[in-house]
């Protein structure tokens, strides 16, 4: 009997920026208590998982060279734990991995964790898997912090490691503009120059989080502007302080507020609309301040199936 190859399964999965990042200090095991809203973004990562003799994983796009493709890629580190958890080999799991970029690798956007997300919800849908969000997302926790946001999607709030996951309900769309940087940031360097700053001072911290609640439900860019907050901003600067340029240089081409993405060096501008997005882009890439500009707009859904290949 000839067995039916499924064909390959593609999913989108989408960026991060934190509107609110709330670092809590270093605790004995090293890690950072967090408390973040987390908004997925349309600018988005494609991943295409197909079973295939020889395994593996490729990458193409946005710092693909960066990229490693061995076992520490998170896409096949998501392919090794979902396998085992079904009782496949993980050794040999018989799938390809393909991974689009469009998300800035180690740019405080959760790039790898999203391909991670990704891999995830295509291999359920390869292997046919019965298998719920829920539970994908306790695996994805295992995978990385921010692997579960990336599942979800949306706009949510998160705790522990950002890996426990609470969505906020809002039917308004924000308007963001973002600035790659000319080279990536490690993300544990930034925790560490954060650490380092609160033993010699006291860097700024954000506010309460209910504030940016509330910002949110209004749905207004401006009331929302306000209140971003990111405690990883100072050491992000500090590591890179051509990004105090780009700040100015969003806000000063028409932004409402910008901000570091995450641990940076991504910058993300909220503005007003999407024709100001437009403009602001425009000019921020005009400005010389950041390597490339995109523009983007949130909420978007979380990881998701957009092509499943009939086979030839
Ligand atoms: P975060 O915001 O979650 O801290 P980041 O967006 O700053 O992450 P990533 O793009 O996720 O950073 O990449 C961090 C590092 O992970 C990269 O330097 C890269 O070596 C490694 N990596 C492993 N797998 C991937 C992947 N699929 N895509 C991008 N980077 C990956």
């Amino acid at each position: 009997m000839l067995a039916v190859v499924p064909p390959p399964v593609t999913v989108r999965v989408p960026a991060k920026v934190n509107l609110h990042l709330a670092v809590g200090d270093v605790r004995p095991d090293g890690y950072h208590d967090l408390v973040t809203i987390f908004q997925a973004l349309s600018l988005v990562d494609e991943v295409t998982v197909a079973v295939a003799d020889e395994p593996g994983v490729e990458c193409h796009g946005e710092g693909a060279d960066q990229v490693p493709t061995g076992a520490s890629n998170l896409a096949w580190r998501a392919v090794r734990l979902l396998a085992a958890h079904v009782g496949k080999d993980p050794d040999d799991p018989k799938v390809r991995v393909v991974i689009r970029k469009a998300i800035p690798v180690a740019g405080g956007m959760a790039g790898g964790s999203a391909d991670a997300a990704a891999t995830l919800v295509g291999l359920s849908s390869l292997w046919r898997l019965e298998i719920s969000r829920d539970e994908l997302a306790e695996l994805a926790g295992k995978l990385g912090a921010d692997v579960p946001f990336a599942l979800y999607g949306a706009t949510a709030l998160g705790t522990g490691r950002g890996e426990r996951i609470v969505p906020v309900l809002g039917r308004h769309q924000f308007h963001w503009v973002l600035a790659f940087d000319r080279r990536g940031l490690s993300t544990p360097d930034v925790f560490d120059e954060l650490d380092r700053l609160r033993l010699e001072g006291d860097p700024p911290r954000v506010g309460a989080v209910e504030a940016v609640l509330e910002g949110l439900s209004s749905g207004d860019p401006r009331q929302l502007a306000l209140l971003l907050g990111n405690d990883l901003q100072a050491a992000a600067v500090s590591l890179r302080p051509n990004l105090r340029r780009t700040l100015r240089a969003g806000v000063d081409a028409g932004a409402l507020a910008g901000i570091v993405s995450g641990s940076g060096p991504t910058t993300a501008f909220l503005c007003e609309d999407g024709d100001t997005a437009v403009r602001v882009a425009a000019e921020l890439a005009g400005a010389g301040v950041c390597r490339t500009v995109r523009v983007a707009h949130g909420p978007v859904p979380g990881a998701r199936v957009i092509t499943t290949e009939e086979p030839k």
